[in-house]
């Protein structure tokens, strides 16, 4: 009988210790799933964790000041409602959502465009501004992002005016510091232009010619073509384009940290079809 209480005795202590050694395994899987969990958490929020709390939160954000010349259509316009709009804009925003930053557009003067990135003012330039070697001795640029170039724009009824053979002792209108106004100043200089009169907007280099005050005007095609198209019957492009310009965006000298975003930002806005999408696009902001 002893022998039997001694042996009840043994397997009660060996099922204990079986079923806490089971418990005691349990529960160890149990704190081991909990660290695997919590492990897989962690590791979730690292690697987004940049991307998360940039995105979660406006302060993380960085905003930079974009200037432009909203009067140079299509590329940057101010619609009905008073906000900029045009090519630049929405491939600047697309680039600025690629690459995790906000923007806000500064209309300004083109000429004081250049000034009001080196003192701070704006941190980019989006403004149709081609790339030359003087400016950039002044900023830094992006890789181009569309190529334009400068073209003559006479009234409709002009057949004086059919190529730059035809601007002998002609007064030019154009912008000022653009390099339609630098084009007519290499004509001036090589004694073909007599006068040039500039202006801080395209559109008012256009309103010198319909008063008969130029007999032309240099500036890029495609946006003397998108005053025409909203304005047909005034003016006409003549002769062949003078040139062929490359646009890019234009950062601080320095700024290598702004200028490898907008460079990234554009390949992937462009592998990623937005570009061309934007690109079909550009004869419509006349009309919106
Ligand atoms: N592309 C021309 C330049 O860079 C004109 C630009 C503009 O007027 N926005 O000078």
């Amino acid at each position: 009988m002893q022998k039997l209480l001694k042996t009840i005795a043994l397997l009660l202590v060996i099922t204990t210790v079986v079923f806490a050694a089971g418990c005691a395994g349990q529960s160890k899987e149990n704190a081991t799933e909990g660290a695997v969990e919590e492990v897989t958490e962690e590791s979730v929020s690292a690697e987004n964790g940049s991307d998360a709390v940039f995105r979660s939160s406006d302060g993380e954000m960085p905003t930079y000041v974009v200037g432009t010349e909203a009067q140079f259509p299509p590329f940057e316009i101010v619609d009905s409602k008073g906000k900029v709009i045009g090519f630049d804009v929405d491939l600047m925003n697309a680039i600025a959502e690629d690459q995790g930053f906000k923007v806000e557009y500064l209309d300004q003067d083109f000429a004081g465009l250049i000034p009001a990135l080196q003192t701070g003012n704006v941190d980019i330039i989006a403004s149709g501004m081609t790339i030359t070697e003087e400016r950039e001795e002044e900023v830094d640029f992006s890789e181009p992002y569309i190529n334009a170039g400068l073209a003559l724009a006479v009234l409709t009824g002009n057949e004086d005016i059919q190529s730059v053979d035809d601007l002998k002792g002609k007064t030019v209108s154009v912008q000022t510091g653009s390099t339609g106004f630098l084009k007519a100043e290499e004509l001036q200089k090589a004694g073909i232009i007599a006068e040039i009169k500039d202006f801080p907007h395209v559109n008012e280099a256009i309103e010198e010619l319909k008063i008969g005050g130029a007999d032309v005007m240099i500036n890029d095609l495609p946006v003397t073509d998108a005053f025409i198209a909203a304005q047909p019957g005034v003016i006409k492009i003549v002769g062949e384009p003078l040139n062929s310009e490359d646009y890019g965006f234009a950062v601080r000298t320095g700024n290598t940290e702004l200028l490898t975003k907008i460079n990234a930002g554009l390949e992937n806005v462009k592998a990623s079809g937005k570009y061309d999408e934007l690109l079909a696009d550009l004869p419509n902001y006349m009309e919106e």
